[in-house]
């Protein structure tokens, strides 16, 4: 009877406890429990070895398929598009700080971070490319508008309407990005109004989009904070922990720190009743510290926050990557710590909250084929990392007849997630993974099709993560304690399937 059947090829294993097997597969996020005997029997086929029940439980559950089995499930992993769900509004590409790793600055040819980055004859990327005289200079860099006017923040907003009507998201976002936002109030209070007005079918709240505004906190305006609050617009603040964790990295132009306006601002846009979230890039600078950082975020703040995988930079480098796999322990204490405190953590909460509902993460990133990145100049393209360069940026945003989902860059991004790349097939973390960085991996390896070197390793620390959280939360529910040494493999599979 169990002549088809076979272990799942997705599947990601870890030992929960002495003689215990945890084992996870991507099709609804399916975690199970076996004695080592029992696991093994699995692994190797010899399924007429365990008792009937714990056969038919497995194939229930599909860690036991047939071939074609698994074929339809890999398929119906794929959930197709999810339409138009971001817009971001680049609209001012310079800045008022010289951050060690920022990649919009960092990738834009001789800007004042230069000041603070490597020499270029260190440069390593594969956008580094040599100039006439054989120096080595940025892929695409040129001349470049520096500053979005409010009639091209207009225009944008027009061009998110019309491409709403036809495949819009029910709560779909707008994004308020530079460079420093705060230096070009004037298409941000353009634009705001006019989002307000916008409506499309199927969308999920009255008011239209909703609006954020990323910025480093050195501007605060009280007048333009009520601007924001009476538009509903929220704010996230920039902050990469304790002073000095933030000040050894996120510097002005002179060197000096910035983490005392940065915080005081947060705190008056707290005070303000805005909602707000603070934004941490993960490095070296503060790595280590990520749990005391939530707490002091937690105490200090009580808001959400959301950290940053760290991403290279073509030009120059950052000297503060860290692999995100080294970085998982703490960022996931971390985020534990704050969903104590009954706040949330972003990164690692989506995609817990993911695994919960059952769903498919099919991409990481809207720069999948759901977001729209307009350049000050009022070019789109598909990366707000990439604004620098204009990589994957053409058309304008005033021409009504221009359809950025159809330009190249658009569509081979669209089709850049993990069901679609032939190095992800057969990983027990395609449902969950999204496929992280295309960004990443084109800075790292040259193309957006090769995997984010942050992504196989962190997925994996992941998923291991998910089975020992279900067993502990599994042994609580039970009150049970394993002693598996002295159970046989079908005894221990009884007691652990059977509650
Ligand atoms: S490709 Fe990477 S940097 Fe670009 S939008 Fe996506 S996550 Fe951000
Ligand atoms: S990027 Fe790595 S972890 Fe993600 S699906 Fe592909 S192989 Fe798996």
């Amino acid at each position: 009877m169990h002549v088809d059947l076979r272990a799942n090829g997705h599947l990601q294993t870890k030992t929960v406890a002495p003689g215990v097997i945890g084992a996870y597969h991507p099709f609804g996020h399916q975690v199970t429990f076996l004695p080592d005997e029992g696991w093994r029997a699995v692994t190797e086929g010899r399924l007429s070895s365990l008792p009937d029940w714990i056969v038919q439980d497995l194939a229930a559950r599909h860690f036991l398929v047939s071939e074609a089995e698994e074929a339809r499930l890999v398929k119906e992993l794929d959930t197709g598009p999810s339409g138009l769900g971001e817009l971001w509004l680049v609209v001012v590409q310079s800045c008022n700080m010289a951050c060690q790793y920022c990649v919009v600055e960092g990738n834009v040819e001789d800007l004042e971070r230069r000041k603070y980055s490597k020499p270029k004859d260190v440069f390593d990327s594969p956008l580094i490319v040599p100039d006439e005289n054989g120096e080595p200079t940025l892929k695409g860099a040129g001349t470049q508008v520096d500053m979005m006017s409010p009639e091209t923040a207009l225009a944008a907003c027009d061009l998110f309407e019309r491409q709403l009507q036809t495949a819009g998201q029910a709560t779909p976002r707008v994004t308020f990005y530079g460079g420093e936002p705060m230096l070009n109030t004037a298409a941000i209070r353009a634009a705001v109004p006019r989002l307000r007005q916008i409506r499309w079918p199927g969308m999920g709240r009255a008011d239209g989009p909703s609006l954020l505004i990323i910025t480093n906190g050195q501007i605060y305006d009280a007048e333009f904070t009520d601007f924001l609050k009476a538009h509903s617009v929220m704010v996230s603040v920039s902050l990469d922990g304790m002073k000095r964790h933030h000040d050894a990295v996120r510097v002005n132009h002179g060197g000096g720190g910035t983490f005392e306006k940065a915080a005081r601002s947060l705190e008056r846009y707290i005070a303000a009743g805005l909602s707000c979230g603070i934004c941490t890039t993960i490095g070296r600078h503060n790595v280590d510290d990520l749990p005391e950082i939530a707490d002091y975020f937690a105490e200090r703040f009580g808001v959400a926050v959301e950290f940053q995988v760290p991403f290279d930079i073509g030009c120059g480098g950052n000297d503060y990557y860290v692999p995100m796999v080294e970085a998982f322990p703490k960022a996931m204490e971390a985020y534990e710590r704050l969903r104590r405190r009954g706040l949330i953590e972003g990164l690692a909460f989506k995609r817990v909250a993911e695994m919960a509902a059952g769903g498919t993460r099919r991409t990481d990133c809207s720069a999948i084929g759901s977001q729209i990145t307009v350049s000050p100049d009022g070019a789109m393209g598909p990366c707000h990392s990439l604004v620098g360069e204009r990589i994957g940026f053409s058309g304008h945003v005033s021409d009504p007849a221009f359809d950025p989902f159809q330009t190249e860059a658009f569509r081979e991004w669209a089709g850049r997630y993990p069901l679609n790349m032939p190095d992800c097939q057969g990983c027990s973390a395609i449902g969950i993974c999204g496929g992280g960085c295309p960004y990443n991996a084109m800075i790292k390896k040259g193309s957006i099709w090769e995997k984010d070197p942050q992504q196989c390793s962190y997925m994996h620390a992941f998923v291991d993560w998910f089975i020992d959280d279900c067993w502990g939360r599994y042994q609580a529910a039970t009150g049970m304690t394993v002693q598996p040494a002295a159970a046989s493999a079908t005894d221990g599979a009884r007691q652990f399937e059977q509650a």
